[in-house]
Order: structure tokens, then C-alpha cells, then sequence
């Protein structure tokens, strides 16, 4: 079958996600501003009720950023200078800045075939100095959870789930960021549920934490004359919050056409002997923030796309620890195999809701006509 072979197809699209949303966005934004109450308005606590029914928990919190998300949740832990915290070398940064701005040491674990911390290789990296595992579930697939939180339970070590790009995505029927003793997800525009700015959001089931991280938030304000502890002032605004109320109502749909958009993939990308796709496994609901499939020749086949009109990334063409920031953590080439040979061959392809069938055809002939060449 011949298509045009001139497409427009871009990696993300925002701007039609927020043309088809402008009139109620605008009604949202008047009302906030008519109200003026715009710092910790009746908005952020709606917002945060939803979002902790979302995620199966009790509390939610409300911060300026899913990076922030993660420094309160250490630190409201405990981890400070000293202590150990063990992540996966794959993630964007921020799954490794927020123990390192703490003092604490990044201890990195190499990941499986699905991108995800590889949990038989966590009980070596534990040392008396482990505080906490940040399990990342990447790509929007949840993690091992039963085995992530059986192994912490048996050291006594917290987890903190860095859920940033897995809102709704399940591990046996239950929600990520309820089975942690912490879970922190971004709202960043490019996530999932992305508001018109920064934002993130911190879920808990323990009563003491969230209100630890309430005043945390709040300068450490309990009340507005009574300071009980030095801290940040990272809130999240009313304007964002009445922004992610309206967005909030079509997360499911949303959902739905990414994994619908991921399926597609799976049946009409299979087979090609030069792509790799993980599959999902029993027990994961993924919610497909991105689809990162593995190839051959990418950076031709990137090219060849890119010609063609359609756009690709790179969820991260540089693993943390061999970042110019991450050097100094010890680590070289070599440290982490499975991380590193993914990051050559890694590609993401567009996967946001609002593709066309006919879209998704051409980005799948497209590949198979590359690899017939
Ligand atoms: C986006 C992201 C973060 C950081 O969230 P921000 O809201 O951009 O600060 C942390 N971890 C992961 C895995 C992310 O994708």
C-alpha cells in the first residue's frame, strides 16, 4: 500500500490538547482570578482529594514540581547526609538530583528488559547505609512492586515511588504510588496529567507524613504565625490547580487512547527483527507516557522518520551516572550493561492522545519501509 509519504506527525502535540480544552481552561482561569484567593485556594484541596481517590490513598500534597515532589519525600523521611538511597541509572535525572541535594548518596541498580529497576539485583547494592529504594516506573509501566516492597520490608527501608510518568498505571490491580511508603508523581506539561506550568504531587497513607509535608511545603508554616520548621516555599497554585481539575476529567479517556496507541504498535510493529518492544506483563497496566521501542540503526532511522515528518525522542540518550553531573558518583562505562546498551538503542515514538489510526499507520510503514531498504 503507498501512502503519502509527506507527513506531519509530531513527537507531542500540546497545542491541540489545550485548542480542544480552551474555552473551559479560560472559564477555570477566570474564576481564579475573579476570586483572587490564588495560594492554597479551595482548588489545590479539591485537586488533592481527587488525586489521592486516584491513586487508592488517603493524602495527597500539592508542590511546585514532581523534582520537589521527591526532595520532600526524602527529606521527610529522614535522609540527609550519609545515607544511601538506591535508584535506577535510566531515569531522568531528577530520580537521582533529589537524593544528591539532600547529601545523600544515588546508589544505582541496573535495569531489565522493560526499563525498569531489575529487583534481583537490588538485596547486592543494600548496605547499612540504605535509607530508601526509589523504584522508577518508566515509560509508564509500574515497577516489581511486590518485590520491591518485600525486599524493603525485609531490610526496614522506606520506598518512594517515582511515579512521575505513571499516573493511573497499575501493579496487580493497584494503583502506582499507593504501594510505597511515598509516591511522587510530576505535572509537568509533557506528563500524562500536565498542567499549563510546573507542578507535582506527593501521595501517602500515613496520616503523620502528610502533615509533616504540608507545613514541609508551606515554608514550614502550621499555622500562619507559628513556624515549626525551617523549609522551602513549593506550593501548588490555585491556577494550576482549577488548570488540572478541568484536565483531570478527561485523564481516562486520555489514558485509554494511549494504551489503545500502544496496542497498535505491538500488533502491527511485530515481527521486524530489528525492533525490540517489551511486552506487558501480566499483573502491569501501563499508561504509556512514552513507547520506547529498541532498534537497530537509530540514529539512520531517526533521520529517515525525521524526513518523513515524523518526530521521535530519546528517553535518555545519557544514563545519569555518566552525566557530567553524575561523574563524580564514581561510576564509568561499564557500570551498568543493560542501561547502556539500551541508551543506544533506544527511541520513543509518538504515542500522545489525539493520534489518528492513519497516523499511527504511517509511522509503522514508515519503520517497516526503512528496514526493507
Ligand atoms: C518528569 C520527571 C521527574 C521530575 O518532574 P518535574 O515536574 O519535571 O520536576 C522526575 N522523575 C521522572 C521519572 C520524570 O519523568
Amino acid at each position: 500500500m503507498q501512502k503519502s509519504t509527506i507527513s506531519q506527525i509530531p513527537y507531542i502535540d500540546l497545542k491541540s490538547q489545550h485548542a480542544s480544552l480552551k474555552s473551559e481552561l479560560l472559564s477555570a482561569i477566570g474564576g481564579v482570578i475573579d476570586d483572587a484567593y490564588f495560594i492554597l485556594g479551595e482548588q489545590v484541596a479539591e485537586f488533592e482529594g481527587k488525586f489521592a481517590q486516584l491513586c487508592g490513598v488517603d493524602y495527597a500534597i500539592g508542590v511546585n514540581s514532581g523534582t520537589d515532589a521527591l526532595i520532600f519525600a526524602l527529606k521527610a523521611l529522614g535522609i540527609r547526609s550519609g545515607d544511601e538511597v538506591i535508584t535506577a541509572p535510566n531515569s531522568f535525572v531528577a530520580s537521582a538530583t533529589c537524593i544528591r541535594v539532600l547529601g545523600a548518596k544515588p546508589v544505582f541498580v541496573d535495569v531489565g528488559d522493560d526499563y525498569n529497576i531489575d529487583p534481583s539485583k537490588i538485596p547486592a547494592a543494600i548496605t547499612p547505609k540504605t535509607k530508601a529504594i526509589i523504584p522508577v516506573h518508566l515509560t509508564g509501566r509500574p515497577c516489581n512492586m511486590e518485590a520491591i516492597v518485600g525486599i524493603a520490608q525485609e531490610n526496614g527501608i522506606a520506598v518512594v515511588e517515582d511515579a512521575a510518568q505513571a499516573i493511573l498505571a497499575e501493579y496487580q490491580g493497584k494503583p502506582v504510588g499507593s504501594w510505597g511508603t511515598v509516591g511522587c508523581f510530576s505535572l509537568h506539561p509533557l506528563k500524562n496529567l500536565g498542567t499549563c506550568g510546573d507542578g507535582g504531587m506527593i501521595v501517602t497513607n500515613d496520616a503523620e507524613l502528610s502533615e509533616k509535608l504540608k507545613v514541609m511545603r508551606n515554608i514550614g508554616l502550621r499555622t500562619r504565625d507559628d513556624c515549626v520548621m525551617w523549609s522551602h516555599n513549593s506550593r501548588l497554585d490555585t491556577l494550576q490547580a482549577a488548570i488540572l481539575l478541568v484536565k483531570l476529567r478527561y485523564l481516562q479517556q486520555w489514558t485509554q487512547q494511549r494504551r489503545a496507541n500502544a496496542d497498535y504498535y505491538q500488533t502491527h510493529l511485530a515481527g521486524i527483527p530489528q525492533i525490540q518492544i517489551p511486552p506487558e506483563r501480566e499483573g502491569e497496566k501501563c499508561v504509556y507516557h512514552t513507547f520506547v521501542i529498541q532498534v537497530e540503526r537509530r540514529e539512520e532511522l531517526r533521520q529517515f522518520l525525521s524526513n518523513r515528518g515524523i518526530g521521535t525522542a530519546i528517553h535518555y540518550p545519557v544514563p545519569i551516572h555518566l552525566s557530567t553531573a553524575g561523574k563524580e558518583l564514581g561510576y564509568a562505562e561499564g557500570s551498568f550493561p543493560v542501561t547502556e546498551q539500551q541508551s543506544r538503542r533506544i527511541l520513543s515514538l509518538p504515542i500522545y492522545p489525539g493520534l489518528t489510526v492513519d497516523q499511527l499507520e504511517q509511522v509503522c510503514e514508515n519503520i517497516k519501509s526503512f528496514y526493507q531498504t
